[in-house]
């Protein structure tokens, strides 16, 4: 029934939702998924939430758990490498929590747990955007801001397992007293205060409320409809603060990214997630900056080029990382 078919178990740990499959490690494709949104962000409920899903898809796989080996996990927080410890989980409200030895125990199955773009990144790699690059840089733009390396053919994860972390490069004075705007993580004036699509629509509804933004906020009706949607469509309409914003974002953005790619030489940049994929208008911007700001020798030989996998990247590249 399985034969042929080399699976395995992936698993995507966002901040609201738990997305766990069965995957065809041969072909990326899923033979097996669920996805629920996560009650309790506990991590104790999380991993007994995880271990349940991960039953389900297994029978529905018509596959024993135990013959999937090492499950793999993308969290959406800094992990710390094969540890499976979890240092910081904004949007799971995690600090140094012991997660994979809490999944393992729940599901009776080793784990291996990384950051989500890491897993990402081992996805397009595998199977999308990435595919045949030794060197790419994979940056995904959605509520948050993540990045992960994929140098000599193989994923970067650095000394203690948080390499990557391209949304909490600092991007303006760190003082507070100096205007930064505060990131989740704990730290002031990363790029993802400023780029992720819930500090952005953070950002905008202030300016809402300050009356700065008037399109914006006649596009959105009321607070809970402003996103970076709604700027993008403001920007449509030739809205003034709108394309002020999407410069300042776009161009801290694209020199990040355009400064890693100086640094890592890539053969690929990969550019993905929520935020740039329903933003033309910005992600043209992001585009532009990387294109310009990259220095000479690292840009002449580099393509910027749109993920493929979508939300499936994470689910894919983490069934794969055991491997
Ligand atoms: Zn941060």
């Amino acid at each position: 029934m399985t034969s042929g078919r080399r699976l395995a178990l992936g698993i995507d740990l966002g901040g609201t939702n738990a997305r766990v499959a069965v995957v065809d490690a041969a072909t990326g494709a899923l033979v097996a998924v669920r996805k629920e949104p996560l009650a309790e962000k506990g991590p104790q409920p999380v991993a007994r939430a995880v271990a349940a899903l991960a039953k389900a898809v297994a029978a529905e796989a018509k596959v024993e758990l135990a013959a999937l080996g090492t499950a793999g996990v993308g969290v959406a927080g800094q992990c710390l490498g094969l540890t499976g410890i979890v240092v910081n989980a904004p949007n799971l409200g995690w600090r140094n929590v012991a997660f994979g030895g809490m999944l393992s125990g729940a599901l009776g199955q080793p784990v291996r747990v990384t950051n989500d773009l890491s897993a990402a990144a081992v996805g397009e790699h595998a199977f999308g955007a990435a595919k045949g690059a030794s060197d790419a840089l994979v940056v995904f733009v959605g509520s948050g801001v993540g990045a992960g390396l994929i140098l000599g053919g193989r994923l970067h994860e650095g000394a203690y397992g948080v390499a990557g972390e391209l949304g909490h490069v600092k991007v303006r004075p760190i003082k507070p007293d100096q205007k930064g705007r505060f990131c989740g993580c704990g730290e002031w004036s990363c790029l993802e205060a400023y780029a992720g699509g819930v500090h952005v629509a953070a950002r905008v509804r202030e300016d809402v409320n300050a009356g700065l933004a008037d399109r914006v906020k006649a596009l959105a009706g009321d607070d809970a409809g402003i996103s970076a949607a709604t700027v993008e469509a403001a920007y449509e309409d030739g809205d003034l603060y709108a394309r002020e914003l999407w410069g300042e974002i776009g161009e801290l953005l694209g020199t990040a990214i355009a400064n890693a790619a100086t640094l890592l030489n890539p053969a690929r940049v990969v550019l993905g997630g929520g935020v740039l994929r329903g933003c033309p208008h910005l992600a043209r911007i992001v585009r532009a900056h990387v294109m310009d700001k990259t220095a000479r020798a690292s840009r002449a030989g580099v393509e910027v080029v749109s993920a493929e996998l979508g939300d499936d990247a994470g689910l894919v590249g983490a069934a794969l990382l055991p491997r």
